[in-house]
């Protein structure tokens, strides 16, 4: 492993802006050092249904020693704002100039991954098949993920390189979650002259929100009203209300409970006053859950204590390409890759976090110390 090259790809890839859907410049120079170092890469048809201007990046290293393939993954994009991103290392830490985010979510996973796979291709190292994907617009709503063409990976295991925290960190369950969007539709009235015959959304919407259980329901169950949505004068009783909400929980079941209960709100809120209801609940992504004994949690705990590293088990509230992986049959945990403040213009990433990451991955692909 060459550090120094590390840190240079992390760095040059931070400065090619790839804010959700505009990861085209970012993924042409990923494809070109991944085929330079010798991987088959592919690039699928995904950019008319995300609305990205590339599709996901896919990569396969043939095995040269036996053993299951497994898959590495990282997505291309940033949050915003991630357009000219000046990345600035001091006292061993990496920051953005101040106006950006830094992008380490999640260029240090697929900076990780580059140089994995550059590592085992020069140094001759024993592997199974590495498989890597590098997807688009996770950030909003894991749309990459959900649109990948998952006939062209074998794996049946992935490392999802795109958790915050050290490198040794091993997300082993995050929730599901459902969106919900309701438009409530009462009767327009003159406030002032015949309120009696209006049928107020807003009052409507309260009397619902007021008897929703919401934010921490449990352990691992969470929900939340984000958007409210009605704009009258105040002499005009309002007609019109939309609301938008989300549930999640690592407990399916739980997750079905909670969503029903918060249309359940609504909806008596509706029949009380009179009021019309149109609501949609969607599955955005299903829930994980993997225990210690897990073969292949016990596979990355290895890995970790050969890399030098104490592993760190843990869940997470946060979805993650992950989440859609494990949804279409692929055992997927999340790594930490050191990313912090993450989302903000004071994200950072630890050089040696930076390493550790992929001297992780390198212990996990190879069998073998790091
Ligand atoms: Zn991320």
């Amino acid at each position: 492993m060459q550090t120094e090259r590390l840190l240079n790809t992390f760095l040059s890839y931070a400065q090619i802006g790839s804010e959700s859907t505009h990861e085209g410049a970012v993924a042409a120079r990923i494809a070109e050092d991944l085929r330079a170092a010798g991987c088959q890469v592919s690039v699928d048809e995904s950019g008319a249904r995300t609305g990205s201007e590339t599709g996901n990046l896919y990569c396969t290293l043939p095995g040269n020693a036996p053993g299951e393939p497994i898959l590495l993954a990282a997505h291309m994009d940033t949050v915003v704002p991630g357009a000219g991103v000046k990345p600035v290392l001091q006292d061993g830490i990496i920051r953005s100039g101040g106006d950006t985010v830094l992008g380490g979510d999640d260029k240090s996973g697929v900076a990780a991954i580059v140089e994995v796979l550059r590592t085992v291709v020069e140094e001759g190292l024993p592997h199974p098949t590495i498989e890597a994907v590098f997807t688009v617009c996770e950030e909003i709503g894991l749309l990459g993920s959900q649109n990948l063409d998952y006939g062209r990976i074998t794996a049946k295991k992935a490392a999802v390189l795109d958790g915050d925290g050290d490198a040794g960190r091993i997300i082993i369950g995050a929730p599901g979650q459902d969106k919900l969007e309701a438009t409530i539709t009462g009767r327009r009235a003159h406030a002032g002259v015949a309120p009696e015959e209006g049928i107020s959304a807003i009052q409507v919407a309260a009397e619902a929100i007021s008897r929703m259980k919401l934010l921490r329901i449990d352990g691992e169950t969470t929900a939340n009203v984000g958007a409210i949505s009605a704009q009258y004068a105040t002499n005009i009783v309002p007609e019109v209300l939309t609301l938008a909400a989300e549930a999640r929980s690592r407990d399916s079941g739980k997750l079905d409970r909670q969503s029903g209960h918060m249309v359940d709100c609504l909806r008596s809120a509706c029949e009380k006053y009179g009021a019309k209801l149109d609501v949609s609940l969607t599955r955005a992504y299903d829930a994980f859950s993997y225990g210690e004994d897990d073969p292949f949690v016990r596979e990355v705990v290895a890995a970790c204590h050969r890399a030098g590293l104490e592993p760190q088990l843990d869940v997470t509230g946060g979805g993650s390409d992950a989440n859609n992986m494990n949804a279409h049959g692929i055992k997927a945990l999340v790594l930490s890759t050191g990313m912090a403040k993450v989302h903000t213009v004071e994200e950072e990433l630890e050089v040696r976090n930076l390493e550790n990451t992929a001297r992780l991955v390198l212990a996990l692909v190879t069998g073998q110390g790091a």
